[in-house]
């Protein structure tokens, strides 16, 4: 017999298995308890005292099923007709997995190198302050998401499709407690192995996988894709599902050049900024000693509207590192990430302010007008961080109060940092926002205000700065037939499961398309 309870308990006793047998026996009466397994899990610290609230299913004279996730059957499709994904980042990886489930065959074009190989270009930029412009934080196996937080919480309200992409990651090796937690977040060091495995399904069942691969140019004969043409000098064809993520400009350029329609979308944009993760977690669970032995880093969450546009902390990585996450030379990117157990010494997060198209004045209105903005703003940054990827850095509370400090505590930002007025130099439109955002989140939170925090910019690659236009019912192209604009980069996700939503439906819409 199986029967589930929802219980409230303190942190140590949510911690362990045997001391939650105890509660249920001793506060509920349940006897006979072979074994429990945790459905959600979630932290109240609204109050002093904190709380852990647990679903739990307990198994009486009975034992758990093997598997806590459901798997999906992945198919040969060695003798299937063929799709092209171009990227393989979460858009793209979902993308192929689900063509597979549908019986189509996926060819993943992706620019940059395996999930394993990538990892050495990514050390090189702080080791040598070099960025190899196909290989980075945002290019390479795994996309965008590989060397990430591996968050996996999402403002999408279709629970089955966040479930169903959760369970195909537990399937590829993520832990099942991503299925449990109310924040769900993989790890940078876990995620290399899930995608790697992705990576061997998608090879088993007679897909096919091409890195150093480029996209240079996709083949359109009467407004219909016949392929893709790659800087290899390859030719690969069948539809397209273009997942090429918020960061590949060429791709872009190439676009608009060649008149398939796009435009201009809104962005947010502003600094990383890195507390102490104690001092977070003294703020969140409202108690000196921090998180003690029982609780996760603590994260935050702000937003408010600053003279008619949003300020709202973005990725909040707890206990994580700030990274260099530009993709190409003269250009300074700050991003975040964390392993998988958050225990570095700091707390990091994207303070960023919305912009909209028409508020940037470009002599060249054209859809591509925020992607320059972000560009030039990055150029400005590398240029103030002495041409390196050393990273211009304020003092908190001297940003705010307009002062420039000369010392800069100890950050994770691998490549360094230097002082810089960022109050100064960043466009009026982003630091004035960003400082008042700053004096209302101070009140709201006390000791958030701090010096002991610091501003690091910029962070400017939040969202895609173009939309890839997409008839909302077939998903293709509004004009380019067998076209699917996909993820991130084609402005329809924002994050690793809505794009990995986004990636399984236009593989569906793909089958639709070729049953046609
Ligand atoms: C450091 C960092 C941390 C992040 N942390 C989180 C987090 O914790 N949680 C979260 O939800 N989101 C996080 N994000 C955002 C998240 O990674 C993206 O939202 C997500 O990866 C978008 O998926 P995508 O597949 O649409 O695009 P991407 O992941 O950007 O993938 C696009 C892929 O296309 C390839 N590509 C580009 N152009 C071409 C071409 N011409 N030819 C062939 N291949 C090409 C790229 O190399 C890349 O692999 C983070 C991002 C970064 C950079």
């Amino acid at each position: 017999m199986t029967i589930e309870y929802q219980i409230r308990v303190l942190p140590e006793v949510a911690a362990d298995s045997d001391k939650i047998k105890r509660y249920l026996l001793e506060e509920k009466g349940v006897e006979g308890i072979n074994a429990i397994r945790i459905l959600k899990r979630s932290i109240d610290a609204r109050q002093r005292t904190i709380f852990v609230n647990l679903t739990v299913r307990t198994y009486i004279n009975e034992q758990p099923e093997e598997l806590a996730y459901t798997p999906v059957q992945y198919q040969d499709v060695s003798d299937k007709p063929q799709v092209v994904v171009v990227g393989a980042g979460p858009g793209g990886l979902f993308a192929a997995l689900r063509l597979i489930e549908l019986g189509l065959r996926p060819i993943v074009i992706e620019r940059g190198k395996d999930v394993h190989q990538r990892k050495l270009d990514i050390a090189n930029i702080s080791r040598n302050q070099t960025v190899d412009d196909e290989s980075n934080y945002s290019f390479g196996e795994g996309g965008a998401g590989a060397y990430s937080d591996g968050k996996l919480y999402t403002r999408s309200k279709k629970r089955g499709n966040v479930e169903k992409i959760l369970n195909v990651f537990c399937q590829h090796g993520a832990s099942t407690d991503i299925l449990v937690d109310a924040h769900p977040h993989i790890g940078t060091d876990k995620l290399p192995g899930v995608i790697e495995n992705m990576r061997n399904t998608i090879l088993r069942c007679g897909g096919e996988v091409h890195f150093q691969t480029r996209m240079d140019a996709i083949i359109i004969r009467q407004n219909k894709v016949v392929g893709i043409h790659t800087q290899t000098g390859e030719e690969f064809r069948g539809p397209v599902i273009l997942a090429t993520g918020h960061s590949a400009r060429d791709v872009y350029g190439w676009l608009y050049a060649n008149g398939v329609e796009i435009e201009a979308k809104g962005i947010a944009v502003g600094v990383r900024l890195e507390h102490p993760a104690h001092r977070i977690d003294q703020i969140q669970y409202h108690r000196g000693e921090g998180r003690g032995k029982y609780l996760p880093a603590a994260e935050y969450s702000f937003v408010t509207q600053v003279r008619g546009r949003g300020v709202y902390s973005f990725c909040m990585c707890p206990g994580g590192i700030v990274v260099p996450a530009a993709t190409g030379p003269e250009q300074i990117v700050v991003n975040g990430m964390s392993p998988s157990h958050r225990n570095t010494a700091w707390s990091n997060s994207g303070m960023v302010v919305e912009l909209r198209p028409e508020d940037i004045d470009d002599l060249d209105d054209t859809p591509l007008k925020m992607m320059r903005y972000q560009a030039d703003l990055e150029r400005l940054c590398w240029m103030q961080g002495n041409y390196k990827q050393t990273a211009p850095a304020q003092r908190m509370a001297d940003f705010v109060n307009g002062r420039l400090g000369s010392s800069l505590p100890e950050s994770s930002y691998a490549p360094g940092l230097m002082p810089s007025p960022l109050h100064f130099w960043m466009p009026e439109i982003i630091a004035d926002r960003l400082r008042d955002g700053f004096r209302h989140f101070g009140k709201q939170s006390h000791g958030f205000l701090t010096n002991e925090a610091i501003v690091i910019g910029v962070e400017t690659r939040t969202s895609a700065p173009v939309r890839i236009l997409r008839n909302n019912d077939s998903l293709q192209h509004v004009r380019v037939q067998g076209l699917f604009p996909c993820g991130e980069g084609a402005g329809y996700a924002g994050g690793i499961v809505s794009a990995a939503i986004d990636g399984e439906r236009c593989a569906e819409a793909c089958l639709q398309y070729l049953d046609n």
